[in-house]
């Protein structure tokens, strides 16, 4: 097994294995710069950049990492990203003398996560949710239509999605304001004005596109996986009440577009590898367009926390796992594209909430209380159907390997009280 130069602990996030990308600033300076996180420091690539590492590469001159976003990086494409990764490992790796054995380099390039501010790390030009779970379709589906018409008949032939917002997907730390609106409560003949009392979570992983597919040129399911650039957490943030009364015919709308939270380090594809599984079986079997002729899913643990305003500590209420998405991003890569739509480098495709079979694997509160009949238990005596101004919420998520973690970090954010509007 590879092993860094410096010590980092078995159940760390960020061993040599991993090596995420994320933006930074370290204390105190005003330029945002690219690092990778190696333990609990970050190694800054503007740095390794500047002092010749990466000459022998197609980055070479291009200051890739002397940027405020991973956007010129990922377009870059998958050899130069798996020569540029190899190399960042072997630069921390303890056979390697270049920057283990000088000082003056390790100062300059290593910086404690704990001194440093992280960034939005892509500029997101799109954003696209897809609905991948099938238990969680079906669960919502039966909650609202009933068991018999609970996944709609396209369900199982296409991964089912929507155009999200970019402009409010928020870095992991940001506070949200609970969103008001229409609503229509079941016992009004009318809709009202009101703060959203259905707010919700959902548990999500989100896929950044590295190289994008010109205007007109689907791309093939078989090569979809080489214009991914990496995976993070997302918190798709949601409002029950407002999506139950807008949503039809069009789908979500003021629902869903006022925030969704991303964890800040962008994991590549590369370090999921040895994670890769067979996700569930498909029947029908998909049209030859989404057909895959190799597993398309990856071991990742999910879990979500919440903390009220009156606990002392987050406590669990979801443990899931990403393989039990039915459609595979390369699927919904190959579905989004196939009309010949384009996709750019920073485009952000999110899964949907990712449910399994058990109540305890189940991604958003709505589930979670069944549409809020059955609540959330916590240890210090409250309850929770929906969320309350003050809870806050943290997602995590890894692969578990022999004695290290390919980890996500985390994905946290906390609800506000409504803002007052004046009409
Ligand atoms: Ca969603």
């Amino acid at each position: 097994m590879i092993r860094s130069f410096f010590n980092v602990e078995p159940d760390s996030h960020f061993p040599i294995q991993n090596l995420p990308y994320g933006v930074f600033k370290p204390e105190g300076e005003s330029m945002p710069r690219i690092g990778v996180a190696i333990g609990d420091y970050i190694l800054d690539l503007s740095v390794v950049e500047k002092a010749g590492f990466f000459n022998n590469t197609a980055v070479k001159g291009k200051k890739v990492f002397e940027q405020s976003s991973l956007n010129l990086f990922m377009g870059t494409g998958k050899e130069t990203w798996s020569e540029v990764r190899s190399i960042i490992q072997k630069l921390l790796s303890d056979k390697d003398p270049a920057l283990r054995d000088n000082a003056s380099l390790r100062r300059k390039a290593l910086i404690p996560q704990a001194d440093a501010e992280m960034l939005m790390p892509v500029d997101i030009g799109d954003y696209t949710d897809f609905y991948a779970s099938k238990d969680h379709a079906t669960n919502v589906g039966a909650m609202f239509r009933g068991r018999e018409n609970a996944l709609m008949p396209n369900w199982t032939h296409l991964p089912v999605g929507y155009h999200g917002r970019a402009s409010s997907v928020v870095l992991s730390g940001t506070d949200i304001h609970r969103p008001q609106g229409q609503i229509k409560p079941p016992e009004a003949e009318t809709p009202i004005f009101s703060p959203c009392r259905q707010l919700d979570f959902e548990l999500e992983m989100g896929c950044f596109i590295g190289t994008g597919n010109q205007l007109g040129e689907p791309i093939p399911v078989g090569q979809a996986e080489e214009h991914v650039f990496g995976l993070v957490l997302v918190n798709d943030w949601s409002a029950r009440d407002i999506q139950a009364w807008e949503y039809q015919p069009l789908g979500p709308f003021l629902a869903k577009n006022f925030a969704t939270s991303i964890s800040p380090w962008v994991v590549p594809l590369e370090a999921l590898e040895p994670f890769r599984v067979q996700g569930p079986i498909q029947e029908p079997e998909p049209l030859a367009y989404l057909k895959e002729d190799k597993p398309g899913s990856f071991d990742i643990e999910l879990e979500v926390y919440l903390k009220g305003k009156n606990m002392q500590k987050p406590e669990r209420i979801t443990r899931t796992n990403f393989q039990y998405l039915y459609w595979s991003m390369a699927q919904q890569i190959a579905h989004h594209t196939i009309t010949g739509c384009n996709l750019n480098p920073g485009d952000l495709l999110a899964s949907g909430t990712i449910s399994g079979p058990e109540k305890e694997t189940r991604g958003c509160l709505l589930e979670l209380t069944w549409r809020g009949k059955d609540p959330v238990e916590l240890e210090n005596g409250e309850q929770r159907t929906w969320l309350e101004d003050g809870d806050e919420l943290m997602m995590t998520g890894w692969c578990q390997g022999e004695g290290y973690r390919i980890g996500f970090g985390e994905v946290k954010g906390r609800i506000l009280p409504v803002r007052t509007l004046n009409i």
